[in-house]
């Protein structure tokens, strides 16, 4: 049996670690197209701030990890699939046969159609080599431009500012990150971030990038320019599935797969930031792009690799978490709110406290909250048991703060 995983981020390296677990005599071969060891994107922000050096972010932190599970590792882009002849191509036109195959390819930063955005001191904030090219530009005092406030901008910005540099975030929506808080949460961090000294510009776009003399000017719709030393892009990110064309399988935002996480080919399989798998509460199909998901969806197709659909996807929970500068935001689910459903919010802007709950009928189906740290593997766990919530609803909407005995009580059946 010759399993072969295509992309060596999270997602392929656990899938790649579940095989060698549950198939102990499979030919393994694991292929990535970056130059270093299969790392974790999520630690470059520590690399940033100097808390870890480059092998700190690797996934696996013993040299001989691949090669004692007798996983053989490839630095190579797949330059197409024949699912009909269960062959892949790399680019430089060798093939290699599989019986089972994992694509884990992950997404690529959305590039915004800004004049300029090619210029030198532009970076994204994506692999290791912008985070060296970043490193070397974001010195003490240096003026930086992040453009988009999204949850990966807000985890830039975070180590970007302990860089001491002089950051300005322009966020074209009405508030930062709108895709995980609503107008108010937004609104507390921006104001959060603006008294640590950092300008936050939103319903603000910018136009044009230009080389002006050493540095840059980066000029914004409402006429005003900035100049800066680096600008940093994160305007989102799209699936990697350029080299599928032609293997005629089907991808809508990302990769469509079953609850098995197997594509619309047999004996082929998707997982992490290019599958569009089951989200869970809603039961429907997207990309989460955040990792826990992206070893969750590893582990399962495995084993389902391993052994045809042994091991079900009940659905991944969409959360996310952000600590800037000591003030910690989160958000699960859906945060936005059902149809229909109720909701509790707790507002405390004096000291940037933020809690929002959402209710589906009985059950707790999204929450948003900032500064209220303890709550956070509660709410998970409320959301993820989707536990009838019973009396404990109304003693929620009269005061949200009672999560863990809302928990204990219907979760733990312990009230
Ligand atoms: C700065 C930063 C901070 C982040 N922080 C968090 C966080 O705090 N929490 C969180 O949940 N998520 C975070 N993320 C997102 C998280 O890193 C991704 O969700 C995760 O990396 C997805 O894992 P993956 O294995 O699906 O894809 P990736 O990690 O992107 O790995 C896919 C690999 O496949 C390779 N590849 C692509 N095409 C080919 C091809 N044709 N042939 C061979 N190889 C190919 C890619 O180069 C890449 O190495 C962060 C991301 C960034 C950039």
């Amino acid at each position: 049996m010759h399993h072969i995983v295509i992309g060596a981020g999270p997602a392929g390296v656990t899938a790649c670690e579940t095989l060698r677990d549950l198939d102990p005599s499979a030919r393994i071969t694991l292929i990535g197209d970056e130059p270093e060891p299969p790392y974790s994107r999520m630690a470059i922000p520590y690399l940033l701030v100097e808390q870890i050096d480059e092998s700190g972010t690797y996934l696996r932190r013993s040299n001989d990890f691949y090669a004692r599970n007798r996983i053989d590792v490839m630095s190579m882009p797949v330059s197409s699939i024949n699912p009909a002849d269960k062959v892949i191509s790399l680019s430089t036109h060798d093939t290699l046969d599989y019986d089972r195959l994992l694509i884990a390819t992950g997404s690529t930063p959305v590039q915004p159609p800004i004049s300029g955005i090619n210029l030198p001191g532009v970076h994204n904030c994506w692999n290791l080599a912008d985070a060296r090219a970043i490193a070397t530009r974001a010195t003490p005092g240096t003026r930086v431009v992040l453009i988009g406030a999204g949850f990966i901008g807000c985890i830039i910005l975070e180590s970007l500012h302990k860089r001491g540099i002089e950051l300005t975030v322009v966020e074209r929506e009405d508030r930062m990150v709108p895709r995980m808080m609503d107008e108010a949460a937004g609104g507390l961090l921006k104001r959060w971030c603006e008294s640590k000294d950092i300008t936050i510009l939103t319903r603000t776009g910018v136009s044009g990038i230009e080389q002006e003399g050493a540095g840059l000017s980066v000029s914004l719709d409402n006429g005003d320019t900035l100049a800066a030393g680096l600008v940093i892009t994160a305007t989102g990110v799209q699936p990697n599935t350029g080299f599928l064309q032609g293997a005629d399988i089907d991808i809508d935002q990302g990769i469509l797969v079953d609850n098995y996480l197997e594509t619309s080919k047999a004996d082929i399989f998707a997982a992490g930031d290019v599958a569009q798998g089951r989200d869970h509460p809603t039961g429907g199909f997207v990309v989460q792009a955040i990792q826990p998901t992206a070893v969750e969806h590893g582990r399962i197709a495995a084993a389902n690799m391993v052994k045809a659909r042994s091991v079900v996807h009940r659905g991944s929970l969409n959360m996310n978490i952000l600590d800037t500068h000591g003030l910690i935001s989160s958000s699960f689910g859906q945060w936005m709110g059902v149809e229909g459903g109720d909701s509790a919010v707790l507002l405390d802007q004096d000291r940037y406290l933020y809690l929002n709950l959402q209710f589906g009928g009985d059950h707790l189906v999204g929450a948003s909250s900032i500064g209220y740290t303890q709550h956070i593997g509660v709410l998970r766990g409320l959301i993820c048991s989707r536990a009838p919530l019973g009396a404990w609803k109304q003693r929620l909407l009269d005061d949200p703060t009672r999560l863990m005995e809302a928990y204990l009580g219907s979760v733990q059946g312990l009230a």
